[in-house]
């Protein structure tokens, strides 16, 4: 069918490239690119040695650099962008594929490597230009958001009249045997967790203390953990595409060594994004903390356990109160045996193959700049229960108070 440039080549990017290697018939060719070339070509041999009918090269390139990524796009003529990189490249993909008209996939906001806060308002402002351009921009088609987002659209199309609470709980009950190590970039990972938490009442953001709110549950395939609310960037577009909203929340188990160990590291400054001299040479923390931490992709050999993530909803349908819980459980160790990775990597790289899938295949092709839950849920949950992140459904939840 036609041809994906996969741009980074990190946990993510080598989930993505076996998954669209799995599906020959829609990725016929993946050009793999980021800023390690021998990065690419390490994916490349895998996914060669495995057997492939999909044609696979690979290239060298700084996202950060508009004509680098035009001058490869052109080169390489996808028929759409798959974003693995990280956050901050988001808005120099974007501007590329306006460029040369190309569509656009990725699996988080933008953010800016000097502010650690990250919300959608940069990429919607593109809104417009995609529009006029004719492409199609996807917004986070990971994990969380992605299949949150998929999930309550999916709940609004089936089961409500108005979603009036929405829980988010992602609970990863895997245990790689470091004493810390993060489950995708650190750095990204850091910012993420050391950040205010907030949530959505009423129309209007509530800030809290990082890991202010903290709840226990008991979790469907792992057992009981203790969560903390935290910032999330589908909060944001839920909130508006989902009708009826009152309150949704964000919810991520930590355990009490990772919480233990992250404190220590603020308290002596790691954690900071401000740059500091060091030997004559100015360095990040936070970016020099990551050089010493296990490389998320080395994680896959050693994680066992399972995620669980999913989204619970209560609203109305004909009157009557419905409450109603949609989840996906995933085990570390299976996802390691197919291709490689632990079980966040899997989690996200699935969704953002799928993603790209529904835009080739024309299913969810509609110029402009779209949040996942603007989309038909349908088909792309069908392809959740066949590309390996099968669903479970029930109405009778736990709830969270
Ligand atoms: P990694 O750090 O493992 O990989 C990032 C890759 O991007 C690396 O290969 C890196 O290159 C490459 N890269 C970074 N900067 C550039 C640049 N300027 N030009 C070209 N390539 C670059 O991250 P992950 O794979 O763990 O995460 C990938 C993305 O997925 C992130 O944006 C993360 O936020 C997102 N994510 C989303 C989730 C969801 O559920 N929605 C969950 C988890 C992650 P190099 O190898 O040279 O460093």
């Amino acid at each position: 069918m036609g041809k994906a440039l996969i741009i980074g080549a990190g946990g993510v990017a080598g989930v993505v490239v076996h998954k669209c290697c799995q599906n020959s018939e829609v990725f016929t060719e993946i050009c793999i690119a980021s800023r390690t070339k021998s990065k690419c070509d390490a994916l490349k041999k895998q996914v060669e040695e495995k057997g492939t009918k999909t044609k696979v090269t690979t290239a060298q390139v700084d996202a950060d650099s508009v004509p680098q990524l035009v001058e490869l796009i052109n080169k390489e003529k996808p028929d759409i962008v798959i974003n693995v990189a990280l956050p901050y490249q988001d808005l120099t993909i974007m501007d590329a594929c306006l460029e040369t008209k190309t569509d656009y996939v990725d699996t988080a906001n933008y953010e800016h490597p000097d502010t650690a806060k990250f919300e959608y308002k940069y990429q919607w402002a593109y809104r417009e230009k995609f529009e006029k351009a004719g492409i199609t921009a996807l917004l986070g088609s990971g994990f969380d958001p992605g299949v949150t987002g998929v999930f309550c659209a999916y709940a609004q199309k089936h089961y409500f009249d108005e979603i009036n609470y929405i829980d988010i709980l992602d609970c990863n009950g895997g245990d790689h045997g470091y004493p810390f190590a993060t489950n995708f970039n650190p750095e990204i990972n850091i910012r993420e967790v050391s950040a205010k938490g907030s949530y959505i009442e009423d129309g209007k953001w509530v800030e809290t203390e990082p890991m202010e709110i903290k709840r226990e549950y008991d979790f469907e395939q792992v057992g009981k953990k203790d969560m903390y609310l935290l910032h999330h960037e589908e909060l944001e577009s839920l909130a508006l595409n989902i009708k009826g909203i009152k309150r949704i929340r964000f919810f991520m188990t930590f355990g009490q060594s990772y919480l233990t160990h992250l404190k220590c590291l603020e308290n002596v400054g790691m954690t900071s994004i401000k740059p500091i001299m060091y030997e004559g040479r100015e360095i990040v923390p936070l970016q020099f903390l990551k050089a010493v931490l296990p490389d998320p992709a080395s994680l896959g050999p050693r994680t066992v356990g399972k995620t669980n993530i999913g989204c619970i909803c209560i609203g109305k349908k004909d009157g009557k109160e419905v409450h109603y819980k949609v989840y996906n459980c995933c085990d570390h160790q299976e996802c390691y045996k197919e291709v490689g990775s632990q079980a966040i990597s899997y989690t996200t790289g699935v969704p953002a193959m799928i993603g790209a899938m529904m835009v080739m295949t024309g299913k969810w092709k509609k110029p402009g700049v779209y949040n996942i839950e603007e989309f038909d849920p349908d088909p792309f949950m069908d392809a959740l229960n066949k590309w390996g992140l099968p669903w479970h459904e029930t109405f009778d939840p736990e709830l969270v108070d």
